[in-house]
């Protein structure tokens, strides 16, 4: 099922006393489309939480409306919308087994759609046969890996057919191998039951990995919407740039002067199409081209072997990060015996931005062809 937000807006007081209201969720409009999977995306205290609580319905709107498909939803409960939700820390009923409670959202339903206790269990074996725990049923919470007990939170929220899934921040307790792996089952959970899918993370890197869309917010502020390899090639601002990929963007302070990008001293772009002005360069790792004729001029620091690629650690006085971190097919060897490395630089991997808003300027040769 679609949701569409139609100029959805939360805003609260603010927890310190005399300063301002703080608008958590501000303005979203916007649709997810039915049966995809969504990351919401962005830093810690952006309102992922509070835009994800206003979809179930646990929190109520300042202004602004909620459809599910061509229903507005905005003023129902939360057990009237349909949604199954996982949070961070799992939330299981410690004295309940496994089935329990998976069963237990099942156990309130009235009218027409209650259930039999067989039919209850039936359906639990169900969901939890989709998951891969149906040989728990019988355990407690405690008596579980941390990874297995997410998988019945999510066995539980997915018990009673959700029109939408919400999950927030679902992987966070897990340890890093759990982590992937769980990211992979739930993707897999995703696309077999075709629910529509918001899930919430500020992890770039785990949204990229299993979204189909990404939504990526700041502040309150949705700042992009796009596939993932489409936000990443073509970010609207500084901070999309910088907040999407490993190792991060490398951002220079570089000027634009008759269609070319100076960084410093070195000429190093052909920039059509922007007026003379101060720019943030954003330069992807993977932009740098290894060239002993390149324009750009850095001093090499350290070169750093990862089998399929060669990580190239170097400065240059007009870098706004600690370091210029460039990946280089390790066919390319590097000679580390000079003190200095020339690159030239792929154009689509060149990002520039207004000195003034942040906001991307458009240049001709940087379009990926
Ligand atoms: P995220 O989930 O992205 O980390 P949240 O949605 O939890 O962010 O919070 C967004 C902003 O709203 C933060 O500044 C937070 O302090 C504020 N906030 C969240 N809930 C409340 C509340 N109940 N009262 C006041 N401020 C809140
Ligand atoms: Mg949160």
């Amino acid at each position: 099922m679609k949701v569409v937000l139609k100029h959805l807006t939360k805003i609260f007081p603010n927890r310190t006393k005399n300063l301002p209201d703080v608008i958590a969720v501000n303005d979203f409009d916007f649709e997810i489309p039915d049966g995809k999977l969504v990351g919401l995306l962005g830093p810690s205290g952006c309102g992922k939480s509070t835009a994800l609580n206003l979809i179930s319905g646990l929190l109520e709107p300042t202004s602004g409306q909620i459809f599910f498909g061509e229903n507005d939803v905005t003023k129902l409960p939360p057990e009237n919308r349909g949604v199954g939700m996982v949070f961070q820390n799992y939330a299981l009923y410690p004295h309940l087994t496994v089935l329990e409670n998976i069963i237990f959202p099942l156990q309130n339903l009235k009218g027409d759609k209650k259930m039999t206790r067989e039919q209850m269990e039936a359906k639990a074996l169900e969901v939890a046969r989709l998951v891969q725990i149906e040989h728990l049923m019988e355990r407690k919470p405690n008596e579980m890996s941390g990874g297995q007990q997410q998988r019945v939170a999510i066995a539980r929220a997915l018990v009673k057919t959700p029109n939408v899934l919400l999950l927030d921040e679902p992987l966070s307790n897990l340890d890093a191998r759990l982590r992937l792996q769980t990211r992979e089952e739930i993707r897999r959970i995703q696309t077999e039951t075709g629910v529509t899918t918001i899930f919430v993370t500020h992890d770039q890197e785990e949204a990229m990995s299993i979204s189909d869309l990404i939504i990526v917010m700041k502040d309150g502020v949705v700042n992009q919407i796009g596939k993932p390899q489409d936000v990443y090639d073509d970010p609207c601002n500084l901070f999309v740039a910088q907040f999407l990929g490993t190792p991060q963007i490398n951002t220079f302070n570089g000027r634009v002067e008759n269609g070319w990008l100076y960084i410093g001293e070195d000429k190093v772009l052909k920039t059509t199409g922007i007026s003379d002005q101060e720019v943030y360069a954003g330069i992807r790792p993977e932009g740098f081209i290894l060239d002993e004729n390149g324009p750009l001029h850095c001093r090499l620091s350290a070169v750093e072997v990862m089998g399929r690629d060669t990580s190239v650690v170097s400065f240059n006085d007009n870098m706004t990060g600690v370091s210029v971190r460039s990946i280089i097919s390790a066919e390319n060897r590097v000679d580390t015996s000079g003190k200095e490395v020339r690159f030239s630089l792929k154009p689509y991997k060149v990002h520039l931005f207004s000195k003034e808003d942040q906001k991307r300027l458009y240049f001709e040769e940087g379009v990926l062809r």
